[in-house]
């Protein structure tokens, strides 16, 4: 897996966790994107984009396993949206009952013959209780080490996209280059017509 160092000191595999975590809540949660309204997934789609939000190609993500995962999302959501406030209390409070609702049981763990490494679920713990647990532990690992502002909402109007920001200088304010320009035009039409 891809292990850059990226200017903080959040280690690969919670800033992997945290990408997929950004991954699954802009894919699964939130009204608008880039300026338009954002229909929720449902059905196959739901399906399909969980499993694309976690890169699990393997059919393991069904219905009832892709509405769990919005749920999950949704949790998620709100503690980002906590951080982005600098709710720093509340963020904790949410994400200790996450924590406390996944189980997560720090083992090592090893397949095959690979190196021995840490997983953040109880052994027995099914595919959705796993990712809530490693998604769980990585958010309060960003949060345990005063760097929260590395996730945060679009500034933009009408888009609830969710961003990391690996910048050094931690001035990302939008979801991307559609939101940012979006925001631009905006600010020179509102000039141009003013006064
Ligand atoms: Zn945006």
């Amino acid at each position: 897996m891809n292990d850059e160092p990226d200017g903080t000191r959040l280690d690969g595999h919670h800033a992997i966790h945290l990408e997929t975590g950004v991954a699954l809540i802009n894919a699964l949660t939130g009204d608008h994107v880039h300026g338009k309204p954002k229909p929720a997934p449902v059905g196959h789609d739901l399906v399909r984009a969980a499993a694309e939000a976690l890169r699990q190609s393997d059919g393991q993500v069904d219905l009832p396993v892709a509405e769990r995962l919005r749920a999950v999302a949704s949790r998620l959501r709100e503690i980002i949206e906590s951080l982005s406030r600098r709710e720093y209390d509340q963020a904790a409070g949410l994400l200790n009952r996450m924590l406390a609702d996944s189980k997560a049981r720090p083992h090592l763990h090893r397949h095959g013959d690979q190196s021995w490494h840490l997983h953040f679920h109880s052994p027995d713990a099914d595919l959705v209780q796993q990712w809530t647990a490693g998604l769980a532990v990585s958010v309060a690992a960003a949060l345990g080490d005063h760097i929260p502002h590395r996730v945060g909402l679009c500034a933009a109007p009408r888009c609830d996209q969710v961003y990391i920001d690996a910048s050094q200088a931690q001035i990302k304010r939008f979801c991307g280059l559609a939101c940012q320009n979006r925001v631009k035009a905006a600010a020179y039409r509102a000039r141009r017509s003013g006064p």
